[in-house]
């Protein structure tokens, strides 16, 4: 009988993250002060950060050992499963075998739990009693509200009041796992009161809801920030799912050609592909392709420069692929792929051509999304889509060859706060965008003034 899901057991749950700073062939660019220019250190990011956290966000070492209440925690969902697309594959009519590895099975849905469950317990041990951040969609705030209630912390959340309105159950979500959920902007901080009294109907904003949180994890005592992409502490924590997933590709007597993951700050896609990057540096032929939208093409279109990690420009400067921290992201469906930059480490990869990217536009993921739906039965979050248009192509691609071809992709989560997305393009309604070639020259001529 030929299998479908490899499953590892308990036990398996890797015992250490890796980092892959220790084995990168270039090191990574200093990380600077916004005012200063010149590196940051410790001490700056300690008012918003755990010290355990910052020691990992610069830490060279390769192994580093995941807390056993995390892995306790990690223990409801994980390993989670790596299947073989045999439908698809059938539908598909390709001589290609396509994997994927799910992380729609934790309980937020998605693989953010990942990062938050090892970010509120470092903060729980080191006597902070609350979290604050900013979620857009709310797939990062549902995260941190379900880590937050296992660790026994408060968790404030400042949603981004267009989607407080308008997407209700991850908003919901959050609350019955006992969050603190604010329409941002709110009245509570200088910079949410700034914008109400400009705009008293603000619809809010990703950069202010960021704004929002870390002011309020500035200016108390008992309360840190929490960050659910981008930093490298998140892509560390993240390599779980790669670590494992190498383990199940072995179970499987096969090894990825081609590994596929969608691109919003980098963090599942960092985290599949990462424990397969040492081979890479060695010379193997495995490619890795990093998928994002038309509408937000930051590694496709971007610029690698210094920028801002927040609309507001008030985070420490890191060197990135970007649109521009000025960048307004257009309405399109894939609410958690909509960031001006990525993480430094994918960003660094990317440069020295170890990762291709690709864009694509929305209604070919959609229809991607579709046809696996109807293939393998999981309805795929809108991001995930991304990596599954692509494993696609690949397949079809091998077929035209008439050759196989191994194809591991990252499905990142489920899409089922998402039906109003599908329902739109099931409707034809979805429309299709590019972002603009002005836009981003503008934003570049912008950067210039900020490089060091
Ligand atoms: C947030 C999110 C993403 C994008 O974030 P990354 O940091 O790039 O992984 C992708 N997929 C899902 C399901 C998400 O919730």
């Amino acid at each position: 009988m030929e299998s479908t899901k490899f499953l590892l057991g308990e036990g398996d749950v890797p015992k250490a993250w890796y980092n892959i700073v220790a084995d990168l062939p270039v090191p990574p660019a200093a990380v600077l002060h916004p005012g200063t220019r010149q590196p940051i250190g410790p001490a700056d990011l300690a008012p918003l950060f755990p010290m355990e956290l910052i020691k990992q966000e610069v830490s060279t070492e390769r192994e580093i050992e995941i807390p056993k209440p995390v892995r306790d925690v990690y223990r409801m969902w994980r390993p989670t499963p790596l299947y073989r697309a045999r439908r698809l594959e059938a539908a598909l009519d390709t001589p290609a075998r396509i994997y994927y590895k799910y992380e729609g099975t934790s309980p937020a849905g998605s693989h953010k739990p990942n990062t938050a469950v090892a970010q509120a317990f470092y903060n729980k041990q080191e006597g902070v009693r609350r979290l604050a951040t900013e979620t857009g969609a709310g797939q990062w705030g549902s995260a941190l509200a379900l880590a937050c209630r296992l660790f026994g912390l408060d968790c404030t959340v400042y949603m981004v009041r267009v989607s407080y309105d308008q997407k209700p159950y991850r908003k919901l979500m959050m609350q019955t796992w006992g969050a603190d959920v604010l329409s941002s902007p709110t009245d509570r901080t200088h910079a949410g009161r700034a914008i109400l009294e400009r705009t008293p109907d603000s619809p809010g904003s990703l950069g202010i809801a960021i704004s929002e949180a870390v002011e309020d994890a500035a200016t108390h005592d008992d309360t840190k920030y929490s960050l659910g992409s981008v930093l490298n502490h998140v892509m560390l924590h993240q390599t779980v799912i790669g670590l494992e997933a190498r383990r199940q590709m072995e179970m499987a007597g096969d090894a990825p050609d081609v590994v596929i993951g969608c691109v919003g700050g980098g963090s599942n896609f960092s985290g599949l592909m990462f424990p397969f990057m040492p081979e890479k540096f060695k010379g193997s032929g495995t490619r890795f392709v990093a998928v994002e939208p038309e509408a937000c093409p930051t590694l496709t279109r971007g610029d690698y420069l210094y920028d801002f990690g927040d609309t507001a420009a008030t985070t420490p400067l890191v060197k990135m692929y970007t649109l521009g921290h000025t960048f307004v992201p257009p309405g399109i469906h894939a609410g958690g792929l909509r960031y001006h930059g990525d993480a430094p480490l994918l960003c660094l990869l990317y440069h020295h051509k170890y990762v291709e990217a690709v864009a694509y536009q929305q209604r070919t993921v959609f229809d991607a999304a579709l046809q696996f739906a109807r293939t393998e039965g999981i309805i795929p979050a809108p991001e995930a889509a991304h990596a599954i248009r692509k494993a696609i192509d690949e397949a079809l691609e091998a077929k035209k060859e008439g050759r196989p071809r191994t194809i591991l992709l990252g499905l990142s989560g489920h899409g089922h706060f998402d039906m109003a997305a599908y329902e739109a393009h099931l409707a034809g309604r979805l429309e299709d965008f590019a972002y603009p070639e002005d836009a981003i020259k503008t934003a570049m001529r912008e950067l210039a003034v900020l490089q060091p």
